[in-house]
């Protein structure tokens, strides 16, 4: 249920309805940023009346949410949520490329790769430093020593860092270097891990679940906001289908629909959506024509040589001429690249 006040509403009628939310043993979530004032109710909202909060002083009504999530819901904020990073937006009119290896394997591989997406216009860096492999047996990541070299290659080049964290007893060191935090798709389920991202005071870029719903995924970004963290990001990057000729099946569907139910930004990866070099640029361009906030994109600078995922990653030259056709994407859409 959510509780949307007058506009000229005092304090103590704000705080009146705050109030009546604690004492039915319910959890008030004020929503910033909108123009008219809400609150979210959130708990087991089943015995409790919209005409309980409709008739007091300063409100002018009290909904119940359709859907199952809340805070997340388009129906609680209308507004888009555009997420702060630093002074680089993620959300809202303007279009946000990230671009990087999928690990990081050394320093000059890093910088190296750092300086070409910089220069074909990415402002996110991104760079896996724990690895969530399939086998245990492949390279794992650079762990705190790659953490290190992305701040090093955000000191040289301004780009914002984006790194995945894999555990809960990661994110204290990963929140220490990163600007957003990754939750991969094989984690989007661990519910101990989106609750303390709630309160890790970084930004979230939540990937879909291999097979997760848009239901699911949405409810999982609702874990960290309930637990107190607004900037969460979602990523669409492919789930699993019969089809065997492409890695996974990127839900383009995902982008319109995500964008009608929920205020949250919504990323496309098209690296990890088609798996396959040539096809990336092709996915990208229809991930922004199909409404996304932005793109993730794989980039090595040298692909073949890569430990982790070179089959999908573009050359820099290849990702400077993915930028020309995205600008004029977005261009057509009337979507600013900064
Ligand atoms: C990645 O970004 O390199 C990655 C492991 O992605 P996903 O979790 O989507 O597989
Ligand atoms: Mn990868």
């Amino acid at each position: 249920m959510f509780v949307t006040l007058k506009p000229h509403a005092t304090e103590a009628e704000f705080a009146a309805v705050v109030e009546k939310i604690r004492s039915l043993g319910l959890t008030p979530h004020p929503i910033t940023g909108t123009e008219r004032r809400v609150v979210a109710v959130v708990g087991n909202t089943g015995s409790v009346e919209p005409e309980d909060f409709a008739a007091m002083p300063g409100v002018a009504e009290a909904l119940r949410v359709s859907q199952p999530f809340k805070l997340v819901s388009r129906e609680v904020r209308e507004e888009d949520t555009v997420i702060d990073v630093g002074g680089v937006p993620i959300g809202g009119r303007a279009i946000c490329v990230m671009a990087g290896p999928c690990s990081v394997e050394s320093r000059e591989q890093i910088l190296e790769a750092a300086v070409a997406v910089k220069k074909a216009g990415a402002t996110f860096l991104r760079g896996g430093a724990y690895k969530p492999r399939t086998s245990p047996y492949e390279f794992q990541g650079l762990r705190e020593e790659g953490l290190k070299l992305l701040a090093l290659a955000r000191e040289q080049t301004g780009l914002k860092v984006v790194t995945e964290v894999m555990s809960t007893e990661a994110v204290p060191v990963v929140s220490e270097y990163a600007d957003v935090l990754q939750v991969g798709a094989r984690n989007m389920q661990n519910y101990a891990l989106l609750e303390r991202l709630g309160t890790c005071g970084k930004p979230v870029l939540l990937k879909r679940g291999l097979s997760a719903t848009i239901k699911e995924w949405l409810m999982a970004a609702e874990y960290i906001v309930a637990k107190g963290n607004p900037r969460v990001a979602l990523c669409e990057r492919g789930i699993r289908t019969f089809e065997t000729m492409t890695r996974n099946t990127l839900d383009i569907n995902a982008v319109p629909v995500l964008k009608s139910l929920t205020h949250l930004p919504v990323i496309v990866d098209p690296s990890h959506g088609i798996g396959i070099r040539k096809h990336v640029p092709a996915i990208a361009r229809a991930g922004i024509a199909a409404g996304a906030d932005g793109i993730i994109v794989e980039v090595h600078p040298r692909p073949e040589k890569a430990l982790s995922d070179g089959a999908q990653s573009l050359t820099p030259a290849e990702f400077e001429g993915l930028m020309r056709q995205v600008r004029v994407i977005a261009a057509a859409i009337e979507r600013p690249i900064p």
